[in-house]
């Protein structure tokens, strides 16, 4: 069943047009890249999923119009976004940021689990535990807002350049860690990257955008095999 579906989606930051119609499908438990340049509307792809820039076309969640709802009515349907730039908190530990995420939740034993289960996904964050989020290296604070998103217990969660500014090897330990909370949770998800590479690790399918539209649609072994995204995103 389709969990999240983009229908010739347009949207504007006041009276610019930054997307021109993107379509996007995203199945239940299923993992959807967004690929594309600098500027081409990917960041944008997913604020009018979240609701924080104004849009046009068709935006459902579980059969739902959500087009035009605020970002907390959004989050509070089950879907997470880990922005880019992370956005952790600095002045809290690790442990109080990982309980903001569950700031919703009223379950306290699951909660408790579920950040067990986290810090063993991500051993970096079980050894920072009681460290601030402003002591925490970049990729200690990427694992951190991916946990953090976890813990809202989303349906899907938007994930926007995971390994933005990291060192080559710890982008590639983000993704495996990502690729397998996919896997042991089920939770769908939206991956924005430009770095092809490591989106194909997680994704099924992918799109690439280009000026606010979608220039290439489909699976990652059908993309692997294109020239274009070969010489444009797989350096090859
Ligand atoms: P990046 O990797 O640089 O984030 P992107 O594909 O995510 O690229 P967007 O951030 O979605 O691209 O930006 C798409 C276009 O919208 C760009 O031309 C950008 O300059 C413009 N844009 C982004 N944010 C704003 C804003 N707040 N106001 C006006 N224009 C914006």
């Amino acid at each position: 069943m389709t969990l999240l579906e983009l229908e010739d989606v347009t949207a504007f930051y006041g009276p610019v047009q930054v997307l021109e119609g993107v379509s996007l499908s995203v199945p239940e438990g299923g993992a959807v890249g967004i690929l594309g340049a600098n500027g081409a509307g990917k960041t944008t792809t997913l604020r009018a999923i979240t609701g924080v820039v104004r849009t046009g076309g068709r935006i459902t969640f579980d059969g739902k119009d959500i087009s035009g709802k605020r970002p907390d009515q959004v989050a509070a349907l089950g879907i997470a976004h880990v922005p880019e730039g992370r956005g952790t908190l600095a002045d809290l530990t690790v442990r109080e940021n990982l309980r903001v995420g569950a700031y919703l939740r009223k379950d306290r034993k699951g909660i408790e689990k579920d950040i067990d289960y986290l810090l063993e996904l991500f051993p970096n964050l079980k050894a920072r535990i009681r460290s601030h989020g402003a002591a925490l290296s970049g990729g200690e604070q990427q694992m951190l807002a991916v946990a953090r998103a976890v813990m809202a217990k989303p349906r899907l969660i938007l994930l926007d350049e995971a390994s933005l500014g990291l060192a080559p090897s710890t982008a590639k330990s983000v993704y495996e860690a990502i690729a397998r909370l996919r896997a042991e949770s089920g939770i769908a998800m939206v991956v924005v990257e430009q770095n092809a590479n490591l989106a194909f690790t997680v994704v099924d399918s992918a799109t690439v955008l280009e000026t606010g539209r979608n220039a290439l649609t489909g699976t990652t072994s059908e993309l692997k095999g294109m020239d274009e995204i070969r010489r444009a995103y797989l350096g090859g």
